[in-house]
């Protein structure tokens, strides 16, 4: 049970981050404020086994995927960022006036000021991180409100941060809802400036709407409809278990999850044969057990959501290879929200499952045989985040890779990344850009100063 913020909160907050900007975090040396952030990453590790509890039991993801994701990422996010920080560059330039007078032209780096950031349940904490590390870093105070589904890696995040001794009022966290409730408070209030979201297209539009009034930037990682490509020439050995994974992982709830797949005519048969081989060895159960790959859905509302977009597949016409349906366990994690790894085919690129995010373990396979017709038909969503290409022909995979529109490309790999790199969502997967430095670049802005002598 936590704290949801009102709107009274959410006004303090603002004061004590207009009060951080003012006096302490905003005009730090970037050194020290770096120093604090590594503090911050060190103590992430020192949490570690606290963060991962409260991680699995607020997702219900595995054990061993959580400590990857939570401590060692996380912690690397921190450190980047104030690596990222101290080693800033500006312009200067020196020039000579028509009047004989010498100038000095240079670049100067601001805080935006107080900002607001949003995250998902999907990497509650990871994800949040993603732009409250880079948005400190550029000395702006941050309020981040973490997923309501979510919330306690995000309040263990609020101790460190306090314990790294982080100036009061440079992080809140404020817990609460979206609509109608904190996340709605934060957009509503005018001395915020400026917006980042990790979530859904449609909570974008909403917020974005909310920003234009007192034309406030926004930075937005939005859903996708991912598609992977498994050519002719693919080595299986490394596509199979890569689909799985861009399929599959964290029970298909990772942004970057591959929901369609498109498999080269000729190679159709032997990819599901040993598809299916592999989704049948996937291990559905508690999260705490060694060997369980795969634990539930978020929610039992989100489960509903995945049964819907499947139940309109299978009305539309789609033949269900495996899955579709809830595991039975026959013991007390029969009340949790698992769902079959659901494989469907059959369907047209134009259809409902192909065309709007589950953001479940449910994929789509069809089939393709020319290169140029696979790569209109990976395009042919509004969205544009992701893709995965296998391929053992490094031109046709670096073919794909500039003509796929889409901000991150994988060739015969699927979610390795510096998180330096800019993430881009194309289309209605993002406005602007994340990574640590673009990040940074989001949360800061350039000044000038010309001196005259
Ligand atoms: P969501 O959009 O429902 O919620 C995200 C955050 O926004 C939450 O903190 C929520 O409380 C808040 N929010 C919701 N409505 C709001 C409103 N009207 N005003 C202000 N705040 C509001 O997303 P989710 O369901 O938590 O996460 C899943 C989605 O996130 C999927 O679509 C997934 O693809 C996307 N995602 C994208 C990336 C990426 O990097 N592109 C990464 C992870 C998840």
């Amino acid at each position: 049970t936590v704290h949801e913020a009102d709107r009274a909160l959410v006004d303090r907050a603002v004061e004590a981050g207009q009060a951080a900007v003012r006096d302490s975090w905003g005009v730090m040396p970037v050194q020290k404020r770096a120093g604090i952030l590594r503090r911050m990453s060190a103590l992430v590790g020192d949490y570690a086994d606290e963060i991962v509890e409260a991680d699995c039991a607020e997702t219900g993801r595995p054990r061993g995927i959580s400590r990857s994701l939570n401590t060692d990422r996380a912690a690397y996010l921190l450190r980047t960022a104030a690596e990222e920080a101290t080693a800033w560059y500006g312009d200067s330039y020196f020039f000579e006036t028509p009047d004989g007078g010498k100038v000095l032209n240079y670049t100067t780096r601001h805080p935006r000021g107080v900002v607001a950031v949003f995250g998902p349940w999907n990497m509650p904490l990871l994800l949040l991180l993603m732009n409250v590390a880079p948005a400190l870093a550029a000395g702006n105070a941050v309020i981040a409100k973490p997923s309501e589904e979510t919330p306690v890696t995000a309040s263990i995040l609020a101790r460190i941060a306090a314990e790294a001794g982080l100036p009061d009022g440079a992080l809140s966290v404020l817990q609460g809802g979206g609509a109608e409730s904190t996340g709605e408070f934060l957009t509503d209030h005018p001395d915020i400036a400026a917006y980042a979201l990790i979530g859904e297209c449609r909570t974008g539009e909403l917020i974005m709407k909310r920003a234009a009034s007192g034309l406030r930037p926004v930075n937005f990682e939005l859903g996708g409809k991912n598609p992977a490509v498994i050519c002719g020439d693919a080595d299986m050995a490394k596509a199979v278990p890569g689909s799985i994974a861009s399929a599959f992982a964290n029970c298909g709830q990772v942004c970057f999850n591959t929901e369609r797949i498109f498999v080269h005519s000729s190679r159709r048969d032997e990819f599901l044969d040993l598809f299916l081989k592999a989704i049948s060895k996937i291990r559905i159960g508690r999260p705490e057990d060694a060997d369980v790959s795969q634990g539930p859905l978020i929610s039992r509302n989100h489960r509903e959501k995945v049964i819907a977009a499947v139940e309109r597949a299978r009305s539309d016409g789609a033949e269900c290879l495996t899955g579709g349906d809830i595991p039975q366990f026959g013991n007390e994690l029969d009340r949790g929200a698992f769902y079959s790894p659901t494989v469907l085919t059959g369907l047209g690129d134009d259809s409902d499952i192909m065309s709007n995010e589950v953001f479940g373990p449910v994929c789509h396979v069809s089939t393709f045989d020319e290169t140029d017709e696979v790569i209109a038909r990976a395009n042919a969503t509004p969205y544009g985040l992701a893709s995965a290409i296998w391929t053992e022909n490094i031109s046709t995979g670096h073919l794909m890779a500039s003509r796929i529109r889409a901000g991150v490309n994988w060739i015969n790999c699927w979610q390795t990344r510096d998180p330096r790199t800019p993430l881009a969502g194309f289309g209605r997967s993002g406005v602007g850009m994340g990574g640590s430095r673009a990040a940074l670049e989001f949360f800061s802005q350039q000044g000038m100063v010309t001196l005259k002598h």
